[in-house]
C-alpha cells in the first residue's frame, strides 16, 4: 500500500468518533479477526483499513479494561509480512496476545513490576517462537499480576484488569469487578476479540481463574508438555506456559504448535503430541468412541448451587457417567501449595537483586541496595511469599515441619488421583469458589480463590477451564476438567463437546 493511501485510511479512522469506532467493530466476530489478519498479510488495501481500525480499537478497549502492556500491531504485522512463505503454516491469520512473563526479543520484559521496569530481553521464549513458526504473529503484551503472583488482577504495575462482562453485569452494584489473575489480561484480550489466542502461565490457576471469570477456554497442560525456556519463573517445579482461546479448535491447533521436547528445557518431555485439531473436528474420534466418565470432586462446597447444578447436568447430558470423587487431603491443597511456592518463589527471586538483575541504585553496601531495593520494587503480595519462605526455611525444625511436609502430602495427594484416574477419563470440579472478584469488595482472600485450580497444579496433570453457564450475577461460570497425565487430547474434545450442547458465551454482541 503506497504511504498516501496508508495515511489516508489513518485520517478517516481517526475521523471517525470514539463511540462510532467502538459501536462499529465492538461485534467483531472470531472468524473476521481470522479473515482480516490473513488478509493483511496478502497485502490487502481494505484489510489494512480495517487493521488498523481494529489496532484503534484495542488501544481505546485498553483505556478502560486496561488488559494490555503495549500493542505493536505495525510490528507483527512487518515482521509477519516479511515471512509471506507463513500463508501455508497451521496458525496463519492467528494474532496472540502474549503475558508478560513471557519473553519477546528486544521487547521490555517487565513482569508487571517495578523491579525490573526498562529491562529489555535478549531472549524470546521458546513457546512463542515455536507459535510464530506456525504462522502466529504476537499482537499485544498482555498486563497480569506481579510476577504472576495473584489471584485478581489487582497487583498490576498497570493498575487492575476489568471484567469485560462486568460493564453489563455489574453496573447495578456499583462495583469495580475484575477479570482474576494472574493472567487477566490475556483472558479479556482474547474475550475481546483484539487477539485470536493468549500464551499465559500457570502456576496455581492463572490460567484457569480468568477463563472461568471471562468466559473462554483455558487450558494447563501437564508438567513438562510445554518447554518454559524463556519464561520468567515463579515456582519452576508447578510453572507451566497455558492456552487462553475462545474455542477448542483454536486451542487444539496452538497446542500441536507449541508442545513437544524442547533440549533448551529438561523438564520438558520427549512424548509424540497428537493432531488434537483433526480429533476436535471428527467428533466420532473424540471420547465418545468409548464409555466416558467423569469423577466430581466431593469436598468443595458451591455457593452457587444452581449454577455447579447445571455444570453436571451438561456432564450427564454429553454422555459423562458421574461418580463422586474423595480425594484425600483436599483441605490441604492450598497451604501446601502456599508452603511449595513460596519456597521455590524465594529460591527463583533471589536474582532480582539489583546487581544481576533488577533496579540499579546506588547504595555504599550490597545490605543497603538488597534491603532499600526490595522495600521499594517488590508488591505486597510479592513480600508476602518472601517472608513465608523465610520463615518455613529459618529453622531445620520449620523445614521438616513444613517444607517436608508439603512435599509429602504433594507426593500422597498425587498418586492418589493418578489411580482415581486411571480407569476414569476426567475429574470434574468448580474453577473457581466465587462468581466475581471485585476490588473494592474482596468476596476472598487471595489464596482461597486458588482452591480448586491448585490441585491439578501440585499433581501436575492437565487441566482445562471451559465457560459452561452464567452465574447469579450474569457472569460466566466455567466447570474444571482434570484429566490424566498427556491427555490433554481428552480435555480439549471434551471442551468442544460442551461448547456444542451450551453454545461459547460472548462479550462481544
Ligand atoms: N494465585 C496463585 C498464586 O499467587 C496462582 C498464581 C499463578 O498461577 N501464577 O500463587
Amino acid at each position: 500500500m503506497c504511504r498516501n493511501r496508508r495515511i489516508c485510511a489513518q485520517v478517516i479512522i481517526l475521523a471517525l468518533p470514539q463511540p462510532a469506532l467502538v459501536a462499529l467493530f465492538y461485534p467483531i466476530r472470531a472468524c473476521w479477526l481470522k479473515a482480516i489478519n490473513a488478509l493483511c498479510l496478502k497485502r490487502s488495501d481494505v484489510a489494512l483499513t480495517l487493521f488498523l481500525a481494529l489496532s484503534l480499537r484495542a488501544e481505546r478497549l485498553d483505556w478502560y479494561f486496561r488488559m494490555s502492556a503495549g500493542h505493536d500491531f505495525e510490528r507483527a504485522l512487518t515482521r509477519a509480512r516479511a515471512r509471506q512463505r507463513n500463508r501455508k503454516r497451521s496458525l496463519f491469520g492467528f494474532s496472540v496476545s502474549v503475558k508478560e512473563l513471557l519473553l519477546l526479543k528486544d521487547r521490555f520484559a517487565e513482569a508487571s513490576s517495578m523491579m525490573l521496569s526498562g529491562f529489555v530481553s535478549a531472549h524470546e521464549s521458546e513457546a512463542l517462537t515455536r507459535l510464530k513458526r506456525a504462522g502466529a504473529s504476537a499482537l499485544c503484551r498482555a498486563n497480569a499480576d506481579e510476577f504472576g503472583i495473584g489471584s485478581d488482577g489487582s497487583a498490576c504495575a498497570r493498575g487492575y484488569i476489568v471484567n469485560a462482562w462486568a460493564r453489563t453485569a455489574c453496573s447495578l452494584v456499583q462495583e469495580v469487578v475484575t477479570a482474576g489473575g494472574s493472567s487477566g489480561g490475556c483472558a479479556t484480550a482474547v474475550a475481546l476479540r483484539v487477539s485470536t489466542v493468549a500464551l499465559a502461565t500457570d502456576t496455581g490457576g492463572s490460567v484457569r481463574q480468568p477463563a472461568s471469570y471471562v468466559g473462554v477456554i483455558g487450558l494447563k497442560p501437564s508438567y513438562g508438555r510445554c518447554s518454559r525456556w524463556g519464561v520468567l519463573a515463579y515456582a519452576s517445579g508447578l510453572d507451566q506456559v497455558g492456552v487462553l482461546a475462545r474455542n477448542a479448535s483454536d486451542c487444539a491447533r496452538v497446542c500441536a504448535a507449541v508442545f513437544g521436547k524442547d533440549l533448551k528445557d529438561w523438564t520438558s518431555v520427549d512424548l509424540p503430541v497428537p493432531k488434537f485439531e483433526f480429533y476436535v473436528s471428527n467428533s466420532r474420534f473424540g471420547l465418545t468412541r468409548r464409555s466416558i466418565s467423569a469423577i466430581v470432586l466431593k469436598q468443595q462446597t458451591p455457593c452457587f448451587k444452581r449454577a455447579w447444578t447445571y455444570c453436571l447436568s451438561t456432564l450427564a447430558r454429553i454422555g459423562f457417567e458421574l461418580t463422586d470423587a474423595n480425594v484425600p487431603f483436599a483441605d490441604m491443597v492450598v497451604p501446601c501449595y502456599s508452603v511449595l511456592t513460596s519456597v521455590e518463589c524465594c529460591s527463583n527471586f533471589a536474582r532480582y537483586n539489583g546487581i544481576r538483575f533488577g533496579l540499579r541504585l546506588r547504595e555504599v553496601s550490597a545490605f543497603l541496595l538488597y534491603k532499600k531495593l526490595r522495600t521499594v520494587a517488590f508488591s505486597a503480595e510479592v513480600k508476602r511469599k518472601l517472608f513465608t519462605c523465610a520463615y518455613v526455611l529459618s529453622t531445620r525444625l520449620g523445614y521438616e515441619q513444613y517444607y517436608l511436609k508439603a512435599q509429602r502430602i504433594r507426593f500422597v495427594i498425587k498418586n492418589c488421583l493418578i489411580t482415581r484416574l486411571c480407569d476414569r477419563n476426567v475429574l470434574a470440579s468448580l474453577s473457581v469458589p466465587a462468581s466475581r472478584l471485585s476490588v473494592n469488595n474482596k468476596l476472598q482472600p487471595n489464596v482461597l480463590t486458588d482452591v480448586y485450580t491448585v490441585l491439578a497444579s501440585l499433581t501436575g496433570l492437565p487441566s482445562v477451564s471451559v465457560p459452561t453457564c452464567f452465574s447469579e450475577v450474569g457472569l460466566p461460570f466455567g466447570i474444571q476438567l482434570i484429566a490424566s497425565a498427556y491427555k490433554e487430547l481428552e480435555l480439549i474434545v471434551a471442551s468442544a463437546m460442551i461448547a456444542r450442547v451450551n453454545g461459547v458465551p460472548s462479550v462481544c454482541r
